[in-house]
């Protein structure tokens, strides 16, 4: 029986990139591929999981050059500590696993998320192939590749600002786009060049570009590199073992006690930060409900927010958690809706689940992602803001009974949600890139 392919998987030590690339190595291993998992030594012991059941992923660690008091929520900080520490340190580490089985099965791919170009650069000297995995939609991705073009037709200047506020279109089926809401609005001058440079890595060093997504989902997109390999969506049953959070998962005993499409489940993923009016307003807005919630409260990561409740929140007919297995509860019969900030991982799970969305975007790619949810594939509405830029307790209040009395969109929900399992079943277009980017890192 032939061996199959060795790879060694390095996400960006956030969580958004750790939880797919941890999804795609259980689906890899899963058709018997052999996989070693780099956390960064930080993340790895502040990991309060167990790690995955897996027999055939093993996780190692390198350090990421900074000491742990360090604030790793500064993008810039912990990128250049990377970049410095740890090319340097890679070539070893490979050594050592190779050497581990004699040689028997070597790495054979090195599989990184956005901001580790430089990883499929160390594996390219090495002999080794190189594939990104994209943690974001294809849509992003194929935005910042168009980077180039954009500025030459100065839609945007050299440091990513919008030369003004416009709405454009990438490439034709693509949600058109306006120009202050570009993935990499407000990230500053620092993270957007980095941009740039990480995107020619990606060129020259990503045979693949392998998105958690579906021709089905993005259909416009696919024209504009020949590298996109979209296999989604990424499931794994393994929920709680490959997060970096210990999970609260008494939420999913008391969701088995609430009726069927009843509770509205919230949560802004691992990175949004609310403003504490706003998270007020929030509050009450959940209160007015006539539905129970189900809230994700993140305590802060960094000190840099702790939220108090208003004094006159009730909070009676909901549940609040820190930190939810969130794939779990999407899929639980008592959900009724997601408000969501529309990261691309929340909103490729609330896609498979079939729960319609109410979007809340904050940042970077939430806006385009929003415009797939609503526009698109019409399966959620927009929180509104009024003109002091503020979420009202009565726009929650509204939308939420707005989305759950529409029944178009909880048939669009159903619709998009047999496409997307399709995709990923035996004979779908997901199922099949995934066999052939297998057999791709074998030859
Ligand atoms: N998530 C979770 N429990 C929570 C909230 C979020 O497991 O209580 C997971 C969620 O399932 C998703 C990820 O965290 O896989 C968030 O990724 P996303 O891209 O949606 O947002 P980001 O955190 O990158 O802003």
């Amino acid at each position: 029986m032939s061996i199959l392919p060795h790879f060694l998987v390095i996400p960006f030590p956030i969580l958004g990139h750790v939880n797919p690339l941890m999804q795609f190595s259980q689906v890899l291993a899963n058709y018997g591929c052999k996989i070693t998992f780099v956390h960064t030594e930080f993340n790895h012991n502040r990991s309060k999981t167990d790690g995955p059941r897996q027999e055939n992923i093993k996780l190692v660690t390198l350090p990421d050059g900074l000491e742990p008091e360090d604030d790793r929520s500064d993008l810039k900080k912990i990128m250049s500590s990377m970049k410095r520490t740890m090319p340097n340190k890679l070539p070893k580490l490979i050594e050592d696993i190779n050497a581990l089985d004699g040689n028997n099965n070597k790495i054979n791919c090195i599989i990184g998320t956005f901001h580790m170009g430089w990883a499929l650069e160390v594996g390219h000297k090495l002999g080794i192939k190189g594939a990104l995995l994209c943690p974001a939609s294809a849509t992003t991705l194929a935005c910042a590749v168009c980077i180039p073009k954009l500025i030459e037709d100065e839609i945007v200047d050299s440091e990513g600002n919008p030369t003004k506020k416009q709405e454009i279109q990438i490439s034709p089926n693509i949600p058109i786009i306006d120009t202050t809401n570009f993935p990499w609005h407000g990230l500053g001058k620092f993270l957007f060049e980095h941009i740039v440079q990480e995107i020619q890595t990606i060129i020259n060093f990503g045979e693949w570009w392998i998105c958690n997504t579906s021709y089905d989902l993005e259909p416009g997109v696919f024209s504009i590199s020949q590298k996109f390999l979209p296999i989604g969506p990424l499931i794994s049953n393994d929920n709680n073992k490959s997060s970096i959070w210990q999970e609260d998962t008494t939420c999913l005993d008391w969701l088995d006690k609430q009726p069927p499409q009843s509770v509205i489940y919230v949560s802004f993923g691992s990175l949004v930060v609310m403003d504490q009016n706003q998270f007020n307003e929030l509050a009450l807005g959940l209160d007015l409900l006539d539905k129970t919630f189900l809230w994700v409260v993140r305590p802060s990561n960094d000190n840099k927010v702790n939220y108090t409740y208003p004094n006159d929140f009730h909070g009676n007919k909901g549940k609040i958690v820190s930190w939810a297995p969130q794939r779990n509860i999407l899929n639980h019969p008592s959900i009724a809706c997601f408000i969501s900030h529309c990261g691309w991982n929340s909103t490729i799970e609330g896609v498979h689940a079939g729960v319609p969305f109410l979007c809340w975007p904050f940042i970077a790619d939430q806006f385009l992602n929003k415009s797939y949810i609503c526009d698109v594939w019409k399966i959620g509405l927009e929180l509104e803001k009024d003109d002091n830029g503020f979420i009202s307790r009565h726009e929650i209040r509204k939308k939420v009974d707005q989305v759950l009395s529409d029944d178009d969109i909880k048939t669009k929900c159903l619709k998009m949600k047999k496409i997307t399992i399709n995709n990923i079943e035996e004979g779908g277009k997901s199922s099949h890139n995934l066999k052939k980017f297998i057999s791709w890192a074998n030859y």
